[in-house]
């Protein structure tokens, strides 16, 4: 008979990619709190108290602010599945990887997908999404706002003014964004925008933060009516929609509103989690946590070019927790990355698409966009980076990342 495993140990890591990252002690101390049931007074009153946390997290003021239990695509499905129906006109301007995954979520929710392209490392200007926005007249205009892929952070601050002149829902995914670079769903015309946890709240992921307008609410209301059979006026050829059961954020709301009518089980650990995760960003407060992750995420950026590597994309619209630099000519990427794990207990990432074998992804968020995680990082790279056969200035990373901090007098 085989021996049962021991209890999980997982061994120390420092989680330097671009995510998942490491979470704060105290999230995962609250994650270990007691549980209650889904209808104590205590646990009721805990979801509230999360839906305010993350009111201010987002910038909103929408009633409709609550989590999907699941990883960040299970809130990217509930929006899009809601508020699709077959045949909507989509628009999705793809800079990466995850605005693939929003065209492909948006045809399995049968919308007419129509997507704009830049290559990798660069953001759209505010033209050419207006001119799409005029073209394609879509019912539902699709964004990422942080794209890890690339590194690259898309300007959302006039999208919502454009969405509103010509009549369009407008949807983010703030997943790596939220929390290290600024997003203000209120003041930037956000219809709908949804996060995860295991970016720079550092958390783990299985939450997905969701916050809904109410034109988003109407919109999912009406698609109700005509579920239920009672259509409106001009509505009687309106066709069916994909049916999830788990991701009708319409039922989502009716279980996180007033009438908590019984849908899931809310994941009570993973409530925990994402409470602490909103309440130690607003404790250190918005302003300051996002200054926090400018200044890692330039100690990082200056000492990779330190270390004489070679930062892929557009540095301008870089997002501040995520940097991708250009693996040195001659340097085996993959076995460079394991020698930095096994040898440092240090993740790095790799990369996807066109950028694969060519960039490593290196964060700097949450609990992490800290002082000795960055010089640590940079100090273990140089020394793998040598190893490896590539000629690295000495001490030229860390050196660079002090004077970052020096200048900023931390
Ligand atoms: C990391 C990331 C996700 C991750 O989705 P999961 O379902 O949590 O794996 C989604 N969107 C963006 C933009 C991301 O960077």
């Amino acid at each position: 008979m085989t021996a049962l495993p021991g209890p999980v140990s997982p061994p120390p890591r420092l989680l330097m990619g671009p995510g998942p990252i490491s979470a704060y002690p105290s999230v995962l101390r609250a994650m270990s709190s007691e549980l209650v049931g889904q209808y104590d007074p205590f646990m009721t009153a805990t979801m509230t108290e999360t839906q305010e946390l993350y009111r201010q997290v987002w910038g909103t003021a929408n009633e409709a602010t609550l989590l999907v239990d699941g990883t960040s695509r299970a809130g990217i499905e509930a929006a899009l599945i809601s508020l699709i129906r077959p045949g909507d006109r989509v628009l999705v301007p793809v800079f990466g990887r995850f605005g693939h995954l929003l065209a492909e979520i948006a045809e399995r929710a049968l919308g007419e997908v129509h997507t704009i392209e830049v290559p990798w490392g660069q953001v759209f200007p505010v033209s050419a999404i207006e001119e799409a926005v005029v073209r394609v007249k879509p019912h539902l205009l699709a964004l990422v706002q942080g794209d890890t892929s690339t590194t690259m952070l898309q300007p959302l601050e006039d999208i919502g003014a454009l969405c509103a002149r010509h009549g369009v829902l407008f949807y983010s995914d703030a997943t790596a964004s939220l929390g290290g670079n600024p997003f203000e769903a209120d003041a930037w015309g956000l219809d709908a925008a949804t996060a995860g946890l295991q970016k720079c709240l550092s958390g783990p992921s299985g939450s997905a933060p969701v916050t809904l307008s109410e034109r988003a609410v109407e919109v999912i209301g009406g698609r109700r009516r005509i579920e239920a059979g009672i259509r409106e006026e001009g509505d009687e050829d309106a066709p069916d929609f994909i049916r999830s059961n788990y991701f009708d954020l319409g039922m989502i709301l009716d279980y996180w509103g007033p009438r908590r009518l019984n849908h899931h089980t809310e994941a009570t650990s993973m409530l925990y989690g994402a409470r602490e995760c909103a309440r130690l960003m607003l404790i250190e407060g918005r302003d300051a946590v996002m200054a926090r992750h400018r200044l890692h995420g330039e100690a990082m950026l200056a000492g990779v070019q330190g270390l004489g590597l070679v930062v892929f994309g557009d540095v301008a619209h870089k997002m501040t927790n995520v940097v991708a630099v250009e693996i040195p000519e001659g340097v085996d990427g993959d076995a460079a990355r394991s020698a930095m794990l096994a040898d440092f207990g240090i993740e790095i990432g790799t990369s996807f698409g066109p950028l694969h074998g060519r960039v490593w992804r290196i964060g700097t968020m949450g609990y992490n966009a800290r002082k000795d995680a960055v010089l640590t990082t940079l100090a273990c790279l140089e020394a793998v980076l040598r190893r490896h056969g590539a000629s690295v200035p000495s001490g030229g990373g860390v050196d660079a990342a002090l004077d970052v901090y020096a200048g900023a007098g931390a």
